[in-house]
């Protein structure tokens, strides 16, 4: 029986499948009358905690999973949270399960509040923490990697990271669960370690120790396996295997038919500079500027934002990079950025809608950008933009910074391209009108669908419903990207996960685009996938999509045809 979900972490993976049972009772609400034994219960707790962690970091040999791990422990032998869960019980007069549930959902809430990238990862870290304390608490046996000794998927209501933190990871061949986004921390953990996943998978159906497969590149799993199906499903490891290693030589995104896209990285994260010259990119298609701005307690300065720019685009070596201007605001705050709390902060007061606001801390980006283009390809591009008085007013700024710097003598390129991010859907449906005013446009497909769907792309409860192929969102591609085929001097790329997905591949091909931005690790497999296609014949086939009505019969003929085209890499 096919199960299927959300894919979160590529690849194909087949073991016995292992349920932890992640579902802790109910808090305790009623009044405390022996808060002595309680305060006693917490405290050794948390000292088995630290004692489980302790052993992990023992065990373990990567240093990335071992830093996690020790981040962990070093929460719980802070020397104030005894204190702390002592001070919540008298207070509270309550028990020791609501005493640490309270506890780190405040240290929770206040990570989140200082949002940047790095603290929001922490604050999914304490999600662990409070797991594995409360499980503590209630004395529940904990799922033990270490102790595995052979192939298994781990299945779970809620997965939480606690279960990677082993190096018996080899054993893991896929991660199941029925809450979790591709953002949660098991999400993005599984996909930085290879492992498949899918989430969002009712897992009523299956059963302890029966053989499972899971599908992370189409987001199933399935169980009820003959020894036919299993003989198929060993052969596509094996191929996937292959593709693997075949993904090592490919260069370009050459179609059958010859014609070649561009497929580039997004990116903005320091750490991935030193890969830039190791992926075959042909570019960098979003350069995520507010990834320095979030790790900070003040804004950074036009000479560090130049100096990150100038080292990126130097390494890129006369390649394209475009750098968006601060996307801040939704679910990405600083501290320093004065943001009030807003009742919807995915429609409120954010990227240029602050920026435009805040003339002087906008042009220090716009500076520090146009300083950097004198060393190498750089374009600019404007994100959450809703209306064409908004490209207006930034160009004037753009402008005026542009005249300063001439004035102080700063080299820049003068030609420099300006673009703007197509997320909002309002700039969609009116591209026709909106690309006159730009160079170029990058369809931002994470937050069209969000808001042209109505569906928070964060929210684990509704994700069944954040679909790429809804016949609305794709209309809006497809205006998108017409409005600009009527200008040889412009293109237009799209930098969200649509355009690395091998079915958004084919629908993109056929309308084409004529840049793809994907996430570093997805690069070579992107360009395989495009090398397999025939443009003219894409082209042809996409035409047809737009006469179905439904999500269903949109994605089954997208994947017919990714089954006839990419055989058996698919
Ligand atoms: C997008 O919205 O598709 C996008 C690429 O931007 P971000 O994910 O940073 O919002
Ligand atoms: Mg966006």
């Amino acid at each position: 029986m096919q199960l299927l979900g959300i894919k979160v972490g590529n690849g194909l993976g087949l073991g016995k499948c292992v349920i932890i049972d992640s579902k802790l009772p109910n808090l305790n609400q009623e009044v405390c009358e022996n808060k002595e034994e309680e305060l006693k219960k917490v405290s050794n707790a948390i000292d088995e905690a630290i004692i489980d962690y302790q052993n992990i970091i023992a065990t373990l040999e990567d240093e990335d999973l071992k830093s996690l791990t020790d981040f962990n422990k070093n929460v719980l032998i802070s020397p104030s949270i005894k204190k702390d869960m002592e001070n919540i019980i008298n207070n509270k007069n309550c028990f020791g399960d609501v005493a640490i549930d309270h506890y780190f959902n405040e240290k929770i809430k206040q990570l989140e509040n200082l949002d940047n990238k790095y603290l929001n990862e922490r604050a999914k870290d304490v999600k662990d923490i409070r797991y594995k304390v409360l499980a503590k608490y209630y004395k529940i046996k904990e799922f033990n990697p270490n102790t595995l000794t052979e192939d298994v998927i781990l299945v779970s209501h809620e997965m939480t990271a606690n279960v990677l933190l082993t190096d018996n990871i080899a054993h893991i061949k896929g991660i199941v669960s029925e809450l979790g986004g591709k953002t949660s921390h098991i999400g993005i953990l599984t996909t930085s370690l290879g492992i498949p996943s899918v989430f969002g998978v009712d897992i009523k159906n299956l059963k302890n120790d029966e053989l499972i497969f899971i599908d992370g590149n189409k987001g199933f799993v399935e169980n009820e396996l003959n020894n036919d199906k299993i003989k198929i499903i060993k052969d596509k490891i094996q191929v996937e295997l292959e593709l693997k290693k075949e993904l090592d030589d490919i260069k370009e995104a050459k179609t059958t038919d010859g014609y070649i896209f561009d497929v580039c990285s997004n990116t903005g994260d320091l750490t991935e500079l030193e890969r830039l010259d190791s992926i075959p990119l042909d570019g960098v298609g979003l350069f995520r500027t507010e990834f320095l701005y979030l790790n900070k307690t003040t804004p950074p300065t036009e000479d560090y934002l130049f100096e990150v720019y100038k080292k990126f685009v130097e390494k890129l070596n006369h390649k394209q990079m475009i750098i968006r201007t601060l996307d801040i605001g939704g679910d990405k705050k600083c501290p320093y950025i004065d943001i009030k709390d807003e009742a919807n902060p995915f429609l409120g007061y954010r990227a240029i809608r602050y920026c435009l606001d805040h003339k002087d801390f906008f042009k220090t980006s716009l500076r520090a950008i146009l300083r950097a283009s004198a060393f190498g390809n750089i374009a600019i591009m404007y994100p959450m933009i809703s209306s064409i008085e908004e490209i207006r007013q930034a160009n004037l700024i753009l402008e005026e910074t542009k005249e300063e710097l001439t004035e102080e003598n700063i080299k820049f390129n003068k030609d420099i391209k300006v673009g703007v991010m197509v997320e909002i859907p309002a700039i969609a449906a009116m591209a026709d009108m909106v690309i006159p005013e730009v160079d170029f446009f990058s369809i931002g497909t994470n937050d069209l669908v969000q808001y042209t769907t109505a569906v928070d792309r964060g929210n684990t409860t509704i994700s069944k419903l954040y679909q790429w192929f809804n016949p609305g969102v794709i209309r809006l591609i497809k205006n998108t990207i017409e409005a600009t085929k009527k200008y040889d001097n412009k293109f237009v790329g799209m930098c969200g996960e649509m355009a690395a997905d091998p079915l958004g591949i084919i629908l993109l091909v056929g309308l084409g685009l004529d840049e793809f931005s994907v996430n570093m690790n997805m690069v070579k497999r992107t360009k395989k996938y495009i090398s397999l296609l025939n443009k003219k014949e894409t082209e042809n086939f996409v035409k047809t999509l737009f006469d179905l009505r439904t999500v269903k019969e949109i994605e089954d003929k997208l994947n017919e045809f990714a089954k006839l085209k990419y055989g058996k890499y698919y």
